[in-house]
């Protein structure tokens, strides 16, 4: 308990692309004690959240509601009273369809602070996604948002269809789709004419977006055909024709692509960004997990030797960060580091090492011993003494290539790889529902581990039309030695040139 006043924000959390938030919006989240959450927000949000912050999911997918509006509006209440504050991100808008309105008004009786967020509501977004302006000077001077959620046995009916099939309006009609049949008979029966265009956003702004377009006369038709269900808006109007020029989001290159993102979790972020920008759908399956080796006297001893090297190699970014982590617990800063020349293998590696305010002398870009050797051939590596801390079990080329050069190399293990397998039946049900594209695999360790996810008697099966994408020569080998076939492999070898493989791929002609 404090005695700062609890306050609630009644917060918008956009339709599904979590892009759509806004500056206001992540600022609560950041700042909030609590944060509740229901079905339809985007779940990446809550990782703006604090660590140390409560997370209450209330649920609400179509009827089942995990707890009722009356339970909520008690939490929103109680939580405040406790003095903390409350982010209650709500999709879309929150005074679109959102009962936030009902929310404020409970606060404001139990005389609870309360602030409002706007979001940006699946009404509009979902058709911009589309390629549909839900206004255009050429079409219609007006839209209207309805809910298609009104039961059609209602005696008092608040739907005044007469007018909505007059007006040139844009009817923008949310929570309809069960009631899609019902809508359209009434437009018609009003008056409508049955050749006004129609289309139907599922999941709009998100990598599962789905469209279907047609007419009053013809939707119904199409949308059992799509076998699409809720959430999804329903525009009618004109502009819905304007679709055939203006879709942009469906027309990305890997738009619809479900892509398994295999990295541990710590690294997938950048791969995951670069391929949902360009429209993929990816689903994180980390393979394995990067942790602090379980014996760390090896590494703090070299570092307390540190004075006795003359070079520091590193050959990932992991080797860089761990080896930091260490030297900073042992309550050293890098100035100790003043004396050293140091080597990256790969960009990325450089970059890292960069942070923390050092510019590596060498960059060889690849393990090949040529690239090694040619990196070092202007440099006396003769006689001296390099400290390489590199994952357990790491690769043997570099230590070889560098002790032919002469040098004195001292390998410690900075970090391990442990296989995760957290996510094994996730993967195999997705694979049966036949819910994955292509899968990508940027380290040989990433491959082993996920085909030891698999039964090897369904593998063959599981994976028969799974695209296997991988980030090199050595990472293809180990696949094809465990029994998959690479159809992508990146060149040059980097997370940039996977993303760039990928999309040359599925744009290739007639690609599924
Ligand atoms: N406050 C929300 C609407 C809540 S009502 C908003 O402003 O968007 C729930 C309805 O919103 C769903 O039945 C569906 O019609 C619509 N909806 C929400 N998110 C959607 C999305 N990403 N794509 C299409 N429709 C969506």
């Amino acid at each position: 308990m404090t005695n700062k006043p609890g306050k609630v924000y009644l917060i918008g959390a956009g339709p599904g692309d979590p892009g759509l938030i806004t500056l206001k919006a992540k600022t609560c989240i950041e700042q909030a004690d609590v944060v509740v959450y229901d079905y339809l927000a985007a779940p990446t949000l809550l990782e703006f959240a604090k660590k140390d912050v409560q997370l209450v999911y209330v649920g609400k997918k179509g009827g089942d509601h995990t707890l009722t509006q009356d339970k909520i509006n008690q939490l929103l209440v109680d939580k405040a009273a406790q003095g903390l504050q409350v982010a209650r991100l709500k999709g879309g808008d929150p005074f679109v369809f959102g009962r936030g309105a009902e929310e404020a008004q409970q606060l404001l009786s139990a005389g609870v602070a309360y602030e409002v967020i706007p979001g940006v509501t699946s009404a509009i977004s979902a058709p911009a996604y589309a390629g549909i302006p839900v206004t255009h000077r050429d079409h219609t001077a007006f839209v209207s948002f309805i809910t298609g959620h009104e039961d059609p046995t209602k005696k008092d009916s608040r739907m005044q269809w007469d007018i909505f099939a007059k007006s040139d309006a844009t009817l923008v009609f949310l929570m309809g789709v069960k009631n899609l049949e019902n809508i359209v008979t009434n437009l018609v029966s009003h008056g409508k004419p049955a050749d006004t265009p129609v289309a139907l956003v599922r999941w709009g702004t998100t990598p599962l977006q789905q469209t279907v377009t047609g007419t009053l006369d013809t939707i119904v038709e199409k949308v059992r055909q799509a076998k699409l269900k809720s959430p999804a808006v329903i525009v009618v109007g004109s502009v819905v024709s304007l679709r055939k020029e203006l879709a942009w989001f469906d027309k990305k290159p890997l738009f619809g692509k479900k892509i398994v993102i295999t990295r541990a979790r710590a690294q997938a972020s950048g791969l995951t960004a670069q391929l949902t920008h360009l429209g993929a759908h990816c689903i994180e399956i980390p393979t394995i997990r990067i942790q602090p080796p379980q014996d760390i006297t090896q590494m703090k001893d070299a570092i307390t030797r540190i004075r006795d090297y003359d070079w520091l190699v590193f050959t990932s970014v992991n080797g860089v960060k761990f080896f930091f982590d260490t030297l900073f617990d042992m309550g050293m800063d890098v100035r100790i580091l003043g004396h050293l020349k140091f080597a990256c293998i790969g960009p990325v590696t450089k970059q890292r090492l960069g942070d923390f305010g050092i510019i590596s002398d060498i960059l060889p870009e690849t393990f090949r011993a040529e690239s090694v050797v040619n990196a070092f051939s202007h440099t006396d590596i003769q006689g001296k003494k390099v400290l390489l801390p590199r994952a357990k079990k790491a690769r043997t080329i570099l230590p070889e290539e560098l002790t032919k050069m002469g040098a004195k190399v001292d390998e410690v293990t900075a970090y391990e790889t442990v296989l995760d397998s957290d996510n094994k039946n996730t993967l195999t049900s997705l694979l049966e529902e036949k819910q994955i594209d292509a899968v990508t695999f940027t380290s040989s360790s990433t491959v082993s581990n996920f085909i030891s996810l698999l039964d090897p008697d369904q593998a063959p099966q599981l994976l028969k039309d799974v695209t296997i994408a991988s980030i090199g020569p050595i990472t293809s080998d180990t696949a094809r030695s465990l029994g998959l076939k690479p159809s992508i492999e990146a060149d040059p070898y980097t997370i940039a040139g996977l993303v760039d493989s990928l999309v040359a791929y599925f744009s290739a002609a007639g690609r599924p």
